[in-house]
């Protein structure tokens, strides 16, 4: 079996002013901008004028000349002139970039590290720390009529069935309360969803996930990057599986009679979700990517892509500019999705 390799991990880790350099690029900094020449073997037109702009913190390029535009790793395959739609190229490209610049991110082991390898700084308290760990309650007298439900359009049947409901207090409060279960269907906590898009700013986030917390001398932490919403509800291995990339997506697929549908509950699919969205489909099955119609869609389908499809038959919906899967009648998805 091939080594995972963790695409978000790699992209936070390396740095852009090295890889440009590596291909050549005179990086001009200006704060965390570069602006330059674009130097994309396809790019078309003038090549003497900087259209080429590059954020070296964030990790991510962009052209006005040509309209190219991605993260350090898309910008890594552009140069090697291979297609961001063939996954097994795409992770080569990964794989060779952290050989050469993140080597310490190899996660293949390779027996006990030197005394002068391992972490200095150490955390000051060394509590064991229990990753997803089952709820041991429940939150009860969720308002499962609140008007924000209907007016997504979502029916009693499926308010019931994701377990759905507004609540009015505590860390959830003016939320819609989403349970969340592991692969196992244990509940591991909720996500909640502002009922307010006008409120919804840098303090009050659309989404918001459980924290961190600690109890009884352990460090109790979630992360939503270990399993996918929705899995744990379906008789796997199925022969097409649905993958979007949120919650909304899911309820609405699932009430338009296409419950074979799970959510990596962001834009970028994680080593294990990817593993588990594998494990979820027959090898002669199919997975459907059906991202929304933005950049951050993009950059899911590619994260999605790069991942599975060396190993399953996959299909990219494209639902058009600014569309997500929510805003697709139930004829229109059936059609879309059709097996
Ligand atoms: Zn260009």
């Amino acid at each position: 079996m091939t080594a995972w390799i963790d695409f978000k991990k790699l992209r936070a880790n390396l740095d852009f002013e090295q890889v440009l350099k590596h291909y050549g690029v005179e990086v001009k900094r200006k704060g965390d901008q570069h602006q330059g020449f674009c130097p994309l073997p396809n790019h078309q037109g003038k090549r003497n004028s900087p259209s080429f702009s590059a954020n070296l913190k964030r990790g991510i390029f962009q052209c006005f000349g040509c309209g190219a535009k991605g993260n350090v790793l898309e910008f890594a395959a552009l140069m090697e002139k291979v297609d961001l739609k063939d996954g097994t190229a795409m992770r080569n490209v990964a794989l060779e970039l952290q050989r050469r610049f993140c080597p310490e991110l190899d996660e293949t082991p390779k027996g006990t590290p030197k005394p002068e390898e391992q972490p200095k700084a150490k955390p000051k308290q060394e509590l064991p720390v229990v990753v997803n760990a089952p709820l041991d309650f429940e939150l009860k007298g969720l308002n499962t009529t609140h008007p924000y439900l209907p007016g997504r359009g979502l029916t009693p049947e499926t308010i019931a069935h994701f377990g759905l409901g507004f609540c009015s207090r505590g860390m959830l409060k003016d939320r819609v309360a989403i349970p969340l279960h592991d692969q196992d269907g244990k509940l591991i906590g909720y996500a909640g969803r502002a009922v307010d898009d006008a409120a919804i700013g840098e303090d009050n986030p659309r989404y918001r996930f459980p924290g961190a917390r600690e109890r009884d001398g352990k460090a109790f932490e979630f992360r939503k990057t270990l399993f996918v919403y929705n899995g744990f509800r379906l008789k796997a291995p199925v022969d097409d599986l649905i993958v979007v990339e949120g919650f909304t997506s899911v309820w609405w697929l699932h009430q338009s009679g296409l419950q074979h549908a799970v959510a990596t509950m962001g834009a970028d699919c994680s080593g294990k979700q990817a593993e588990l969205i594998i494990s979820l489909v027959k090898p002669t099955g199919r997975v459907w990517i059906v991202p929304d119609g933005d950049s951050a869609g993009e950059r899911f389908g590619h994260s999605l892509l790069i991942q599975v499809s060396p190993h399953r038959f996959m299909r990219w919906v494209k639902l058009g500019d600014a569309k997500q899967p929510t805003d697709l009648s139930a004829e229109q998805l059936q059609t879309c999705l059709k097996t």
